[in-house]
């Protein structure tokens, strides 16, 4: 092992983790030369993978020209291109980019434009957000207000004004038929009762992730789900925010998860494959509608330092490109298919895995103690982070959290870079099945 001097950085004070050297396509390697497949593309971050020349050479290009321009005083031609390219794949209407550094910060920019419009339009009443539980929408404070995750919340809620959650659809836990559109019905339901009882008049938004990240371990909703939600939103007058932080550009195998329903939410927040773990960025893309008011009525009170960093922006231009150079979505879609069918048979193998799903590149599996009542296993035994740890040592990297369906549980997300090939899949099954033949080792001994 490398000789290291003591860490000072705050996170791995106490859990001191190996330190990358470098990182090409789907691979990424220590300084002591140990390699990993990326199975989760980072934090579902790095959809193109690692190293692309092209978002290099972009760059570098632009790193030549410029790095910082303030977003008040210039735009620069990445800005502008990016908000074109962006506005050219997200619904008509949705024609307003604004961009940010992060998933969080895209969400807050969301809900305070929504706020902003409704005090615009004479709707001051309405400030309620409604979301789901369990969810995951940032760790700032307006954004933790509206996720649904005790643990990380409960410490501020002191902090934060408490807004509405309904349950995520968890149709496999409550023995339903997610492709029956009555148990969408039965699920969507849940919002316009909570619109009711809130008052309609005081409720501004729904957010929604389209399919469940790591809050739920890939849930997707059921069949007539995400349509209900919107005709219930247009009832009572309501935003639909689609935080597709995760979801976005090509991970569910569209270039948006909501493009599965057909269905045009009023905003959306992108981040994370938005530049693909090159540079941080994200945006909140609104309709037109909802911009106007604001604009007129002296503007958007918000917006942060680094918002439209031309490098940031350049880097943004060239991963948009590369996603449809290499044709990233359907990658998604076929890999997805082939990746999903592989872990159904490591599931029919274990018996320990108790569901599987997900859409694209978007993937999950589930342990359970029993197969049939779909029972968590023990909280003691910390599955989730065990598991991960085995995967890791065997040189496989996969993501997890104990949460499902609003439910204890454990799952673990198999989310590789939109890139992969069959060769990589056999890879990450390969490693994946000789973790689990460990991990039952350890918990059957
Ligand atoms: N929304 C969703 C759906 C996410 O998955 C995340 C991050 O995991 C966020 C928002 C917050 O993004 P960030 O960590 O970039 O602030």
């Amino acid at each position: 092992m490398t000789e290291r001097p003591p860490s000072y950085l705050f996170y791995q004070g106490r859990n001191r983790k190996p330190v990358l050297d470098q990182a090409r396509g789907v691979y990424m390697w220590d300084v002591d030369g140990k390699r990993y497949l990326d199975g989760s593309s980072g934090a579902m971050v790095c959809n193109i993978g690692h190293s692309n020349h092209n978002v290099l050479a972009a760059m570098r290009e632009q790193m030549e020209r410029a790095t910082f321009g303030y977003r008040l005083h210039f735009e620069t031609e990445a800005s502008e291109k990016l908000a074109h390219m962006t506005a050219a794949r997200t619904p008509e209407g949705l024609n307003k980019v604004f961009f940010v550094s992060g998933g969080s910060e895209a969400v807050e920019s969301a809900m305070k434009l929504a706020r902003q419009w409704a005090v615009a339009t004479g709707q001051g009443q309405r400030w309620k957000v409604i979301s789901r539980s369990p969810s995951y929408h940032g760790c700032t404070l307006g954004a933790l207000a509206i996720t649904g995750y005790a643990p990380l919340t409960a410490p501020f809620d002191p902090m934060m004004r408490p807004m509405p959650k309904i349950p995520a659809p968890r149709a496999y836990l409550d023995g339903l038929d997610p492709d029956d559109p009555i148990t969408g019905l039965h699920y969507a339901d849940m919002l316009e009762e909570c619109i009711l009882q809130e008052g309609p008049e005081t409720i501004l938004a729904f957010m929604v992730e389209p399919v469940g990240g790591a809050s739920t371990g890939a849930l997707v909703p059921p069949a007539g789900y995400m349509e209900r939600v919107r005709e219930i939103c247009d009832t009572y007058g309501i935003l639909m925010i689609a935080d597709e932080v995760m979801t976005g550009v090509g991970r569910t195998g569209r270039f948006l998860a909501t493009e599965h329903w057909g269905v045009v939410p009023d905003m959306i927040v992108m981040s994370k494959g938005y530049a693909a773990g090159y540079v941080p960025l994200g945006a909140m893309v609104a309709h037109d509608r909802l911009v106007d008011p604001v604009l007129d009525e002296g503007g958007f009170q918000h917006g942060f330092t680094y918002a439209g960093n031309p490098l940031a922006c350049a880097a943004g231009v060239a991963v948009l490109e590369e996603v449809d150079r290499q044709g990233l979505c359907a990658n998604a879609d076929a890999m997805g298919a082939v990746l999903k069918s592989r872990l159904e048979g490591l599931m029919a193998r274990y018996p320990i895995i108790g569901d599987v799903r997900g859409k694209g590149l978007l993937l999950a599996f589930e342990f359970v103690a029993d197969p049939h009542t779909l029972a968590p296993l023990p909280r003691e035994l910390k599955a989730y982070d065990r598991f991960v740890q085995i995967a890791y040592e065997n040189g496989l990297i996969v993501y997890s959290r104990r949460t499902r369906g609003g439910i204890e549980g454990d799952h673990i997300l198999v989310c590789p870079p939109l890139i992969v090939t069959e060769t990589h899949i056999d890879e990450i099954v390969e490693m994946l099945d000789l973790s689990l033949t460990q991990f039952m080792a350890e918990v059957e001994p």
